[in-house]
């Protein structure tokens, strides 16, 4: 072949491609507009339905009432992101935040500092416990009194996170259970200082369970497979209920707040019983607002029931998902979408209290159990 030919050539076998590579996916978008019912099947992530359904929304930006936030976390934040915090708080009617995550120490001081110092009435600040001399004999009593020390300057509470009772260990590699007697010291300086312990015991239960295509968080331990709860490195959920309940009992003068409706969101008699059984147990609704809101009418007639038990609480901060749980509290909305979709792959109702009933959710419950916070700032 001479260079013209080859030239020639390529040239004819360019366009071919090129004009192939256009018409191609012109022809498939056509072929699937027309004829969906060729198309595969879309994975869980692709198929997104919309709604239909025509019914009366009632978009809530604002809280009706002044709220506290009892479940926040915010690591050592700058004096900027505590400004930010505070402009962001007046928009949605969040007149008191919590930070679970004051630490100990130094860490809780500057903590401490940088938000109640700046903004006194905005802010309330827990400890947490350090496990760094776990192992040296009398770890209960020192970290009691690390927790009286704490409290001196300026802590309100005690958060206890989840590492508790699952991935917690002493250096033999005995797991340190929920009612571990060596912490009793702990939990009877909280009652003697009259603060609360927040605290969070397990995961859903559905992270215990084995991960097949009925696991009801089937999505989200496929995003985070690390959250899943096996049997082989972790114990049962129902042993750590077990233990955490006994805790309860242990320590009938200190009250507790378990976190995330203490995983009982799914099974609200049981939840119930263990109100009923332990009048110093609380619970608040951070990031589990989907398991009332997918049923309306028992969330209703529960926190009618447990009004005075139940806590407003958001977790992870973001000032434009709190409007959820607003609207699921104080509206009667229905089928409406979830702001996490891992959490939920179903719509959610609002199960809309009375006022006095949201008031004591949104702050009055709050004010009974910490200390220190002004309820001037509050409706009667
Ligand atoms: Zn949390």
């Amino acid at each position: 072949m001479n260079s013209r030919r080859t030239i020639t050539f390529f040239s004819i076998v360019a366009v071919a491609i090129f004009a192939a590579l256009i018409v191609w996916p012109r022809t498939a978008m056509t072929q699937q507009d027309q004829a969906p019912e060729k198309q595969q099947m879309p994975t869980i992530d692709e198929y997104q339905p919309k709604s239909t359904l025509v019914t009366k929304e009632h978009k809530v930006e604002r809280a009706r009432f002044p709220f506290i936030d009892i479940h926040s976390h915010h690591w050592n934040p700058t004096a900027e992101e505590v400004d930010r915090l505070v402009k962001e708080m007046d928009t949605i009617n969040l007149r008191v935040m919590v930070n679970l995550s004051g630490g100990t120490g130094e860490e809780l001081k500057k903590t401490v500092a940088v938000m109640k110092g700046r903004f006194p009435g905005r802010f309330v600040v827990f400890a947490n416990m350090s496990y760094e001399d776990l192992n040296a004999p009398g770890f209960g009593k020192r970290a009691a009194a690390r927790l009286e020390e704490d409290v001196k300057n300026g802590a309100q509470g005690l958060k206890i996170f989840k590492n508790f009772g699952m991935d917690l260990k002493y250096a033999g590699g005995k797991r340190v259970q929920v009612d571990d007697p060596e912490f009793d010291a702990v939990f009877e300086k909280c009652a003697e200082l009259e603060i609360p312990v927040l605290i969070h015991v397990a995961e859903p239960s559905a992270f215990f369970d084995p991960w097949d295509y009925h696991n009801e968080r089937w999505q989200e331990l496929k995003e985070f497979p690390g959250r899943a709860r096996p049997p082989a490195k972790y114990p049962p959920f129902e042993t750590l209920m077990t233990e955490r309940n006994h805790l309860f009992q242990k320590h009938p003068k200190t009250n507790f707040i378990a976190a995330h409706l203490g995983f009982h969101g799914n099974d609200l008699e049981r939840l119930g019983r263990l109100f009923d059984a332990n009048p110093n147990v609380y619970v608040d609704i951070a990031a589990v607002l989907a398991e009332l809101g997918r049923q309306p009418y028992s969330a209703h007639d529960f926190l009618i029931k447990y009004q005075d038990r139940v806590l407003m609480g958001k977790d992870i901060y973001e000032v434009n998902e709190y409007k959820w749980y607003f609207r699921a509290l104080e509206t009667r909305d229905e089928y409406f979408e979830y702001y996490r979709k891992r959490h939920a792959f179903w719509r959610i109702y609002g199960f809309q209290v009375p006022d006095e009933v949201l008031k004591k959710v949104y702050y009055k419950n709050a004010l009974k159990l910490v200390p220190g916070i002004d309820s001037q700032a509050f409706p009667e």
